[in-house]
């Protein structure tokens, strides 16, 4: 035993034990080399064992370990607090750490609430998300997150927040222009808060661009126009979840400024240190900030780690690397990896094929007419998967996520730092992967 993994009995793919890494591979206990295309889980953003980080992690050790950031700072944690400030948009100019994108959310969550306390508008505590949509494990996060396939067992340990549709135009079914159809599905919102009665809702919680649940679905702009628009006339304060798609994964620092929109608190996670280091943060505006202090209101929350030393000096040589030209290799590495993916259009289970900066998903559907899903115990994704991993190609596969409504998928996110070739063998894998099961499909 040892180690409790997550997987189901029978469902265990295996975990090859990993001693070695280095750019977009992984190297096994048995000497092979595996791509990593989907960066850990959205994290590696700039490839494995990246040359100063372990040097910032050994200064910080040799220096400072812990200290509690309830009574102490670190020159680290300013530093990093001082960089977010100027990366994100309009006046997230505060960061709150804590060690994890669940952690980051929750804080999101709880801090809408003092800032609605804080105002003398106590009845406000509801937050309204999306269903296909993941926003963390931990149970006020979960209970914000739409993806049933994670929040089943747990309903009844819930919080029961009503939820809209999700972002979706591939299966959006609104008449008229994008734009159109983007404005009728943002007023879902509107409809629910006015059923709902805007005096009990705190917040609306979103990840810009799909993550895990349904990736890369980006709507028309016009959608998170109107989002904003909502949230402010009713008095909501809109949380952005950036956990997975903020610090370049979408070809911009953050997908919110390719959608134009500002959101009053960020959720940050994964690409701060790029995995080297457990550190997430919540991003918090100047007028939730200023609430807060003109009434005096304390926010009781915190975890030990958070702010810890070591991860804010590996954040603080992270978000150094997190450049323009950084960006613009993002959008050029971006459309060559969906080029290289072109021969799925003609695949007879792929419904579509989204991209937004090195992000892709692969939808798969039993009837690309009817955009009808597979049955879930038909394991899709799953068996694509396993079988661009046996062929040496790490891929992160998802599904289940509105029951009846949605196709298994496949998510690619590999390194933002991707080399070319690496770019065309995951392509060629994914490819092949694909036909071989939609072969086995018939
Ligand atoms: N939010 C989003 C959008 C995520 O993708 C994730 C994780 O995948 C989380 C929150 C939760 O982050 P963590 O697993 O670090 O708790």
């Amino acid at each position: 035993m040892g180690v409790f993994y997550k997987w189901g009995a029978g469902r265990d793919p295996g975990h090859p034990e990993i001693v070695d890494a280095y750019d977009s591979t992984l190297v096994t206990a048995e000497g092979e080399e595996i791509l990593d295309a989907a960066a850990g889980a959205a994290v590696v953003n700039l490839g494995h064992s990246p040359p100063g980080v372990a040097d910032a992690m050994a200064e910080q050790a040799e220096r400072v370990g812990y200290v509690s950031t309830s009574h102490f700072t670190t020159p680290s944690v300013e530093s990093v607090g001082e960089k977010l400030a100027s990366m994100t948009p309009g006046s997230l100019n505060a960061a709150f750490f804590v060690d994890s994108g669940s952690e980051a959310v929750e804080s999101a969550i709880k801090l809408a609430r003092d800032y609605h306390v804080a105002r003398g508008e106590p009845t406000r505590e509801a937050v309204i998300g999306r269903w296909a949509s993941y926003h963390g494990s931990t149970l006020g996060a979960l209970a914000a997150s739409g993806n049933t396939g994670r929040r089943t067992t747990y309903v009844p340990s819930l919080r029961d927040w009503p939820k809209i549709g999700p972002a979706y135009p591939y299966r959006w079914d609104h008449e008229g222009s994008p734009e159109e159809q983007a404005i009728a599905a943002a007023r879902e919102l509107e409809r629910l808060v006015r059923r709902r009665g805007p005096e009990t809702v705190a917040a609306f919680i979103a990840e810009p661009v799909g993550g895990s649940s349904i990736p890369a679905t980006r709507p028309h702009p016009a959608y998170y126009r109107e989002i904003r628009r909502i949230c402010s006339e009713y008095g909501l304060l809109f949380i952005a979840d950036e956990v997975m798609v903020g610090f370049g994964r979408t070809g911009e620092p953050f997908a919110c400024e390719g959608l134009g929109v500002t959101p009053d608190l960020m959720a940050l996670g994964k690409g701060l240190s790029a995995g080297y280091a457990p550190i997430s943060a919540t991003m918090v505006a100047d007028r939730v900030v200023e609430t807060l202090e003109e009434h005096d209101h304390s926010f009781q929350h915190g975890h030990t780690y958070g702010g810890n030393p070591i991860s804010t000096a590996v954040a603080d040589r992270v978000l150094d690397r997190y450049t323009e030209d950084l960006f613009a290799a993002v959008r050029r590495r971006g459309g060559r990896l969906e080029s290289t993916l072109e021969p799925l259009a003609e695949s007879p289970i792929v419904g579509e094929v989204r991209r937004v900066g090195l992000q892709v998903g692969v939808e798969f559907v039993a009837d690309r007419e009817t955009k009808a899903p597979f049955d879930p115990g038909a394991a899709v994704a799953d068996r694509i998967y396993e079988d661009a991993l046996e062929n040496g190609v790490y891929t992160y596969p998802g599904g289940g996520s509105v029951d009846g409504q949605a196709g298994d998928h496949l998510m690619l996110a590999p390194p933002l730092t991707v080399g070319d070739d690496a770019i065309e063998t995951i392509g060629e894998a994914v490819v092949s992967s694909v036909n071989r099961v939609a072969d086995e499909e018939g």
